[in-house]
This record gives C-alpha cells, sequence and structure tokens, in this order.
C-alpha cells in the first residue's frame, strides 16, 4: 500500500509519476544590521550579483524562446538598471549591506510602478522575482522560483505566480501539485492551456519532501505518496492509455453514441485562431472582444473593431464564430465603461448593465460586428454577457437585430438567468452558460479570491441543477445550449454537462483533445445517468467523486 494519499481539485484527466520538488520557499526579508565591510566591497558584491542574476535570466529566456524570452529579456534589463544601481549604492553608502541595499532599492522602484498602476503596475511582481533572485545569489542559497534540475520531476509549491507557470517546461514539469488555488484559478487555467497533469488545492501539499515518488491523478484529484509495484504500474499504463486515446480521437466532438456535440474555442483574439483550427476546434463558442480593448483609454471606433472581428470571421470562414459583447467590469474593468469606482464590481455595473449605460458604444460595437459579418462567411452569433433579467434579454436582442444581426442570444451567467431559462430563451435565439460566473453567483464566491476559492467549483450539485434548468428549456424551445465557462474544460464534467442538456462546448484549445477523447467513451444515456448521480450529491466533492466512480465502471463494464 502507498503510503498515504492526498486530495484536492484535479485539473483536466491527465496522470504523472515522478518524484517531488518542492518549489523553494520565498526568501525572508534581509536584516537591516550594519555592514562589517567596506561601502566599497559591499557595492562590488552588489554589482556582481545582480550582473549574474542578468545573465541568468537571460539565459533561462534564450532556452525557452517565443513570448518568455521577451518576459525575461525585459527582467534581466531591471537587474541592469543604471538607476537601480545607483541607488544600491547610495544605500551601502549609508551603512547597508548589499543584500539589504538590493532589497530597499527593489521595493521602493516596486512601490513606484504600482503606482504608476496599468500596465507598470503588473511589472512589480516581476521586479519583485528579480529581487529575490539577487539576494538569494548574495546569500548564496539557490534562487526561488521554479526549480531546473536536469531530471523531470513533479512541481510542488503553495501557488505559481502566472509568470512562472507560463514559464514552466514542459519536458520536466511530469506535474503541478499546489496547496492554494481552486479550479478558476489562474494556475489551474494555466496548467489546463498548457495541458499539465495538475491538482490545486491538495491541502497538505507542502509536506512532501523532495524525491519523494508520488502518482498524481488529475481525474480522481488524488496524489499517491510513495506508491506501491502495483499502483506505479497501474499509473503508467494508464496514463499510455490516455495519451493514446487522446492521439486517436480525432474529427468533430462525438459521443460514443455518434450524438454529435460540436467543440468549439474561445478566443481572446484573432491570434489564436489558426492554432484553434489546428486543435480541431468546429467554430468559436466564446469570443471575449474586452481583451482587445484592455489598455484602450477610448472607446475602439466602429472600423476599428470591424478590422479586428474580421481578422476572426476570415480565419473561420463556413464556421460558427459566437461574439461577446464587452463584459466590462470586475476583474475586466475597460476605462471607457467603467469609470466610477464600485466596492463590490462583480456586483456592479458589468457586462450588459454597463453597456446599457453607455448605448452608443454598443451600437457601435454591434454596428462594426454586422459589417464585418456582411463582407465574412463565417456564420456570426452575437451574445450578451451578464445577463439578469428577461427584460435585458429583450433589449439586447432587438438591438442586434435592429443593425442587422440573425442571431442573437445572452449568456447565463447569473442564477437568475438560469431560473427564467425558459421565458430567456423565448426571445433569445440560444444561451451560452458561463459556468465561471454562473458558479461565482450561485455560491456568493468572488472568483478572484482565494480565500473562498474552494467555493468556486462547477461541479457543485447547486450549479449543475441551474445549467440543467437552461438544458430543459434549451430542449423545450428547441434552442441551442452552449456551455463556455472553464467547467467544459473538465473532460468528465464536460460529460455531465452533456446530461444536463448542452448542446455544444466551448474552451480553450488545448483543452479539445481530452474533451473530445473523454465524449467519445460515452453515450447520451451515460451522459445524463452521470447527471443525475451529480445532482444527487450534496457537494462538489460528492458529484465529482459519485461520476468519476461511475464512469470508471461504465469505462471498465
Ligand atoms: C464565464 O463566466 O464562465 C465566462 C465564460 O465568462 P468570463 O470567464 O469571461 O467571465
Ligand atoms: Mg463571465
Amino acid at each position: 500500500m502507498a503510503e498515504s494519499t492526498l486530495r484536492g481539485t484535479g485539473i483536466g484527466r491527465g496522470i504523472a509519476v515522478g518524484a517531488v520538488l518542492r518549489m523553494p520557499d520565498p526568501l525572508p526579508e534581509p536584516e537591516e544590521t550594519p555592514s562589517t565591510l567596506t561601502p566599497d566591497a559591499e557595492k562590488e558584491r552588489a554589482r556582481a550579483s545582480l550582473a549574474a542574476t542578468a545573465a541568468v535570466i537571460r539565459h533561462r529566456g534564450e532556452r525557452a524562446g517565443g513570448s518568455a524570452k521577451d518576459v525575461l529579456e525585459a527582467q534581466a534589463f531591471m537587474a541592469e538598471d543604471p538607476t537601480l544601481i545607483d541607488d544600491v549604492g547610495v544605500r551601502i553608502d549609508g551603512g547597508a549591506t548589499a543584500e539589504r541595499a538590493v532589497f530597499e532599492a527593489f521595493a521602493s522602484f516596486r512601490d513606484l510602478l504600482v503606482s504608476m498602476g496599468g500596465y507598470m503596475g503588473e511589472r512589480a511582481t516581476d521586479l519583485d522575482d528579480v529581487s529575490q533572485r539577487v539576494v538569494a545569489h548574495l546569500r548564496g542559497v539557490p534562487a526561488p522560483g521554479v526549480p531546473d534540475p536536469d531530471e523531470p520531476f513533479v512541481l510542488v509549491a503553495r501557488d505559481l505566480a502566472p509568470a512562472d507557470t507560463a514559464l514552466l517546461d514542459l519536458d520536466k514539469v511530469l506535474a503541478l501539485v499546489t496547496s492554494d488555488g481552486g479550479p478558476t484559478s489562474h494556475t489551474a487555467i494555466l496548467a489546463r492551456e498548457k495541458s499539465i497533469v495538475a491538482i490545486v488545492g491538495v491541502t497538505d501539499a507542502l509536506s512532501l519532501a523532495d524525491g519523494t515518488e508520488v502518482v498524481v491523478d488529475a481525474g480522481t484529484g488524488t496524489v499517491t505518496v510513495s506508491p506501491n509495484d502495483e499502483e506505479r504500474a497501474t499509473a503508467i499504463a494508464r496514463a499510455a492509455e490516455l495519451k493514446a486515446a487522446r492521439r486517436s480521437a480525432t474529427g468533430p466532438g462525438r459521443l460514443a453514441d455518434g450524438t454529435p456535440i460540436p467543440l468549439l474555442a474561445n478566443l481572446g483574439s484573432a491570434d489564436g485562431a489558426a492554432d484553434a483550427l489546428e486543435k480541431g476546434a468546429e467554430g468559436v463558442g466564446l469570443f471575449r472582444t474586452e481583451f482587445l480593448f484592455l489598455d484602450a483609454a477610448s472607446a475602439p471606433s466602429v472600423e476599428e473593431q470591424k478590422a479586428q472581428y474580421l481578422r476572426l470571421l476570415e480565419a473561420f470562414a463556413g464556421k460558427k464564430v459566437v461574439v461577446r459583447a464587452l463584459d466590462a467590469g470586475a476583474d475586466k474593468p475597460l476605462s471607457f465603461l467603467n469609470d466610477a469606482p464600485e466596492e463590490n464590481p462583480a456586483l456592479g455595473l458589468r457586462g450588459l448593465r454597463a453597456l446599457r449605460a453607455n448605448e452608443p458604444i454598443l451600437r457601435d460595437q454591434l454596428t462594426a460586428l454586422a459589417q464585418a459579418d456582411a463582407e465574412s462567411d463565417a456564420e456570426v452569433w452575437v451574445m450578451a454577457p451578464m445577463v439578469s433579467t428577461v427584460e435585458e434579454t429583450r433589449y439586447f436582442t432587438a438591438l442586434a437585430r435592429e443593425v442587422g444581426l440573425k442571431t442573437a442570444g445572452v449568456m447565463v451567467e447569473v442564477p437568475s438567468s438560469a431560473l427564467l431559462a425558459d421565458r430567456i430563451l423565448a426571445d433569445a435565439d440560444f444561451a451560452s452558460i458561463g459556468t465561471n460566473d454562473l458558479t461565482q453567483y450561485t455560491l456568493a464566491a468572488d472568483r478572484l479570491l482565494g480565500s473562498v476559492a474552494s467555493f468556486q467549483d462547477p461541479w457543485h450539485p447547486a450549479v449543475l441543477k441551474l445549467v440543467g434548468e437552461v438544458g430543459a428549456a434549451g430542449h423545450a424551445t428547441g434552442k441551442p445550449v452552449g456551455i463556455c465557462g472553464e467547467a467544459a474544460a473538465d473532460p468528465l464534467l464536460a460529460v455531465v454537462l452533456v446530461g444536463l442538456g448542452a448542446t455544444t462546448l466551448s474552451m480553450s484549445p488545448s483543452a479539445l483533445a481530452d474533451v473530445r477523447a473523454e465524449l467519445a467513451r460515452f453515450t447520451l444515456d451515460d451522459a445524463r445517468r452521470f447527471a443525475d448521480l451529480a445532482l444527487s450529491a450534496d457537494s462538489a466533492v460528492e458529484a465529482r467523486a459519485a461520476v468519476t466512480a461511475a464512469a470508471t465502471a461504465a469505462a471498465t463494464s
């Protein structure tokens, strides 16, 4: 028997076996004790460590290539910044050690960036990372951040900064286990995007010592510590099976009985179109238009928008493209739509509410889309975000039809819309369920707050019950019901969602292969049976466990 089993929330269905390597803890703040060396000697130490750190970061960038190279090159420049080096010198002249001077100089630079906000503010974390590396070099201890040994390993961490996750070397990192984070945390989203075997929210993860062998099974959300021979062999065989299933599942999404379930892509710009098509996306189920204009100080013109939309539509000629009107507010504020500060922005003037308060901007967007539609061969659908009433549905669809858009629907992200889905679908041409927000609003748990991440689980039977309401309304009215939240990218949950009445699934393109393979294993009857099991559970954990057990039994029978 294995020594013990730890549990968390698995991302996807992958399995990996390997030895643990812990992410080093952040370094403690250097003390303010006066230096015992001469200022010149301290300056020389600081200079050497700053230069060595810049060289290491630059080397990492060259190895990583692509966009990671640019990010790391920018970090290397931070360690070489002359103003910063001067500031370190001034602090050393004031009696500080090289460690303390570097720490303070970076911290004050950081505060400056934070006060500038926006893009500059976001660079503050990168600066912290460089500061930690320089201090580690001065102390002769390993730099914090993702370890980089020669052998592949299972990375165990409290959580990862998005930059760490983005730069993971996928040939080395067999799996990722974190003690913090929920299924919609940044780590989970990026892990899914990069198809990393990952389990988040494993409370005891940090008790795992370096070198311990583990089996990480994302499908069951378990980390088996020191597996025996049989457990290891079973895991290796299952990993090979999954790989083979992924490779053999090609073509359009369908269940084992042939029921078609079109698999679509979630995109934030036309740049991802080629990759999505290569991964077999049958269209776009969610085009997050607000991502195009996050940095814009004023509303984009009709011409500018039309050009952006046409790029995407041309890439998906002949296919369905569901474009979402700007979803501004909460975690994605747009300065030209959200100008008043709010205490609870997720419950404020967000999504369609913000657009309605600025109707000319909504009209421009719909007009740009209608013009792009007229010039392309894609099948354009448009939908409104964060719709909470029947009246809002009527308002949006009327406006969309008025400017010439043929297919107008709404996102179901608020429980009120799910509960009145029959009336909403009497007017809207389709519904698309945003499970990220539907979970946030159903469980009253801010999706950005780590402290309530455990509530943010779309397996929760209350969320699934609401999805079932929309599925039933879609069936009764003969209108399509898509899913475009992260839940659709969880392969087994995707089967449950189909059982609840979803007719299409949209996800980040890297999740398509796993979901396609999982759908092909089960019939519509299986999916409905799994949905019933999940609905009758008392919690998300129970729902996932019950369906996982039933799916394992169905697949082996
Ligand atoms: C959702 O809420 O599930 C969704 C797809 O929209 P977003 O994540 O962009 O809020
Ligand atoms: Mg949403």
